[in-house]
Formats: C-alpha cells, structure tokens, sequence
C-alpha cells in the first residue's frame, strides 16, 4: 500500500503532462501502479459533472478532422475494440500498439487526440505491448459498427458519413487498417547475373483480417486508389491480402511505409 500523499503527488505531475515513466521514478513506485492511478483518475474525472464536455460530431456537433477520422477508423477496424460500459460508465476504445513500434504508438496517441480534442488518451500496459485508450461515452456515435460479439461475426457497414470521409481520405484508412492488422517485409532471392551474385529484395505489404466485410472495404479502398492485390483465404477463415507488384508497393511506401 502506498501512502496517499505519494499518489495525490503522482497524480498530480501526470495531470501536469509528466511520463508515467517519470513519475514512477519521482514517486519510487513501479510503473504499472503509476499506469494504475493514471487510468483511475482519468476515469473518476470524466465522471464528474460540470467537467468539459466529451467531443461529439453528432451529439454536440463538434468539428471532425476528417483526415485524422479516417486513419482512426482503419485502426478501429483492423485490430481495436471499444468496450461496453458496466452502468453510467463511459465506452472505452483501445488500440493495441506493439512495444517495438514507439512511432506508431505516439501517432495512434495523436490521432485520438485529434479526432477527440476534449478526452485524454492514455497508455495501459500489457507486457510487451500498451493498450491506447480513450474514454468516452460518445464512442458508438464515432463508431456506429460497434456492437456485441467479434467483428467478425457481425456485418460491418459504414454509414453514409463514413463513407464519404473514406473516399475523401482513401489513404489514411488504408494506413490504418496496415498499421493494425498488416506488415511490410521484405523477401530476398540471390540471382547471378554474368557470373556474379546479386541480392534481390522484393518487399510486400500483408493484410490479414477475419471478417469479409472488412477485407472488402479495403480491397474497394485499394481499388480506389489504383494498388493491385490479390487475396487468398487461409485455414480458420483469416483472409490474406497481398500486394507485391512494384508500382504499387511504391505508392503503399508512400502512403504508409513500414512500422516504426
Ligand atoms: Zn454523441
């Protein structure tokens, strides 16, 4: 048990913006507990009244970055989750981030921040990875595909709106859908050529998702955007996308790029 005051000190440089890391170090408590405190008084803030209201495109009708929407929306379907309130609690969406990928995690951190200005994201650790997470009881007017059970088992339609962000910003959702359920590596084959070895490197971008509708939005979205692929069904019902021809790894380098 730590004494009260430690954790009113440690909460109060994380409301100053302090890294849990940091105050964890300050306070000499472990980090996960300053991660603990963190999420707790998040939580307890955004149950008091007479607080800043949660952004709501739809409920208030806030401003929406757009571009930023669509990249969010990608990471939604591809690999998070929002999680159904017990009572009166707020909706939580979490996306999980890989430990090895610390740009991308921060990127995932600023897209919620831009797509939801007055709630403060926050990072839950899960061993080798952290859960981005943002509560708000405004999720499912943001994210209307939210419902019972796994993505897969349930039809997964954008709405109206939805789609024509998505056609606005093709790209960021293409990126976002990459970055949560996809890779860039890179295959190699030596080859000689007039007596001498060459390497050859041909790198590819996989997608791998279990629902068809969401493999179909992103394939309809790569057609959008003129990127070749092919698809094929692996065992368990996964669905792999590929893309490996040259001018399209090209614009995929572009748009989205390996993880960093
Ligand atoms: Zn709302």
């Amino acid at each position: 048990m730590h004494d009260l005051s430690v954790r009113q000190h440690a909460v109060s440089l994380l409301r100053n913006g302090c890294r849990n890391v940091e105050v964890a170090e300050r306070c000499g408590v472990p980090v996960g507990t300053v991660a603990r405190w963190k999420h707790a008084d998040l939580s307890r803030r955004h149950a008091l009244p007479g607080r800043r209201p949660s952004t709501c495109l739809h409920c208030h009708g806030d401003p929406l970055d757009r571009s930023a929407y669509s990249y969010l929306l990608g990471l939604y379907l591809g690999d998070g989750y929002i999680v159904q309130p017990r009572q009166h609690r707020a909706h939580s969406l979490a996306i999980t981030c890989d430990d090895k990928w610390p740009g991308l995690m921060n990127e995932v951190e600023h897209t919620i921040r831009l797509v939801l200005p007055n709630n403060t994201p926050c990072r839950v650790s899960r061993g080798g990875c952290h859960d981005v997470k943002v509560y708000s009881k405004h999720l499912p007017c943001y994210f209307p595909q939210h419902g019972p059970g796994k993505k897969h088992e349930r039809p997964i339609v954008l709405a109206p709106w939805q789609q024509e962000i998505v056609t606005a910003h093709p790209w960021r959702l293409v990126r976002g859908l990459i970055h949560s359920d996809g890779c860039r590596i890179t295959n190699w084959a030596t080859r000689t050529v007039a007596g001498a070895t060459r390497r050859h490197e041909y790198p590819r971008y996989f997608f791998t998702n279990t629902s068809a509708d969401i493999v179909r939005l992103f394939t309809d979205t790569l057609d959008a955007v003129g990127v070749e692929w092919k698809a094929c069904r692996r065992a368990g019902g996964a669905v792999n996308v590929s893309v490996a021809r040259r001018a399209s790894v090209a614009l995929l380098d572009e748009h989205v790029g390996a993880k960093w």
